[in-house]
């Protein structure tokens, strides 16, 4: 079996080595555009290219990452060209995603899911974009989220890239979204739900799991109370006691500069807080699985990562 797994980064397509640790649903920033043209101070990029590779470094050097995959959808403020400065400055592989945010924008509400499928595809093989990110935030999902959920299925059956999903696990939106991703011919093992850490519902959870979609855990809070740390870590080994230890991830879906709130700045963001908190607590091989093993199969697919020969190509 190969040591080496093809990734597509932001530096191009590169071989990473399966021992690679990876923070697999994380942020650079999410900011405004609009924002940053009305006003030169409300983000340095400079400045924050320079921090973000400061934290990966030490990131790097203290819990072994060498992967992240940066999350941010192209209308939440992904700047490919910002990645790559930070992983030329931090050594550290950065994957990007392609794909659109929930919010109804006036512009892209014109426009046909075929139409948006296009742009898609075109980003993501521009910017070697190794993600699709899909959006489904209220309790209604909304005939916008409906077209933009099939405008990325479309393009998931056209570059074969999985489709990490935003949903909100308190109104359990994400069964529609997987639905709809699943009418379109999305393999389930190409779709990621994510944000399931936000419920301690685990039958919620295990209906994913279940249909063979990877689940993310990936909103690990900085909350360091033995009730938060004991709840997280029960829920990991329940999920891994009913067989679904291949389909785990796990996460903290935080942002050196992160733009969701009145006023932000570039800060420390919580990415310490699961190589602290929770893996001391798992089994090794658990943690080995989560940490390494099941980001690259999700991002790769199982065929590439145990070089068994795909039968359609
Ligand atoms: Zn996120």
């Amino acid at each position: 079996m190969n040591d080496f797994v093809e990734v597509r980064t932001v530096l191009g397509k590169k071989k990473i080595s399966k021992n690679t640790v990876t923070l697999s649903h994380e942020h650079i920033c999410c900011y405004s555009e609009y924002l940053n043209i009305m006003s030169k101070s409300y983000l340095d990029k400079a400045e924050l290219a320079k921090k973000s590779a400061d934290i990966l470094k030490n990131m790097k050097e203290k819990y072994g990452v060498e992967l992240f995959i940066d999350c941010t959808p192209v209308n939440i403020g992904r700047d490919v060209e910002l990645l790559k400065k930070v992983s030329e400055l931090s050594g550290v592989d950065i994957v990007c995603s392609s794909g659109f945010y929930y919010n109804d924008e006036p512009i892209l509400d014109c426009m046909s899911a075929e139409t948006l499928a296009e742009f898609i595809v075109g980003d993501a093989n521009n910017t070697c974009a190794g993600i699709i990110k899909a959006a489904v935030e209220y309790d209604t999902v909304s005939p916008f989220n409906i077209k933009f959920l099939k405008a990325s299925a479309i393009a998931q059956n056209k570059t074969g890239l999985p489709i990490i999903l935003h949903t909100n696990a308190n109104n359990k939106n994400g069964v529609k979204a997987v639905e709809i991703l699943l009418s379109e011919n999305v393999e389930p093992k190409n779709i990621v739900v994510g944000h399931l850490s936000d419920t301690n519902d685990i039958e919620y959870i295990k209906n994913f799991t279940k249909s063979g979609c990877y689940v993310a855990l990936d909103r690990m809070y900085d909350n360091k109370t033995e009730e938060y740390i004991t709840s997280k870590i029960n829920q990991i080994n329940e999920l891994c006691e009913a067989g679904y230890a291949d389909k785990l991830l796990l996460s903290h879906d935080d942002a050196v500069f992160q733009g969701f709130c009145d006023k932000t700045q570039i800060k420390e963001p919580r990415w310490s807080y699961m190589f602290e908190h929770i893996v001391p607590k798992l089994d090794d091989n658990i943690a080995n699985k989560i940490l390494k093993e099941n980001p690259l199969t999700m991002l790769c697919g199982m065929e590439d990562y145990y070089g068994i020969q795909r039968t359609n190509t």
